[in-house]
């Protein structure tokens, strides 16, 4: 399972988003997306742990 959807809500207007991890990026993967609904910069963070569980962090670009 080189793919896997992963959904979370938009942190701006709270609208489920589904968005597809490529696993073959790498275990530790960051990137911005736009939301499909508001279109603002959503900062992902994504961390894949040794079993392949996806650990999804989204917020907005620039928090934290
Ligand atoms: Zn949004």
């Amino acid at each position: 399972m080189l793919e896997s959807d992963q959904e979370f809500n938009c942190p701006y207007c709270a609208a489920v988003i589904s968005i597809r991890v490529d696993q073959t990026g790498g275990r530790r993967q960051h990137f911005i997306t736009d939301c499909e609904v508001c279109c603002r910069p959503i900062e992902v963070e994504v961390d894949i742990d040794t079993d392949g569980y996806v650990n999804f962090i989204a917020k907005r670009e620039g928090e934290g």
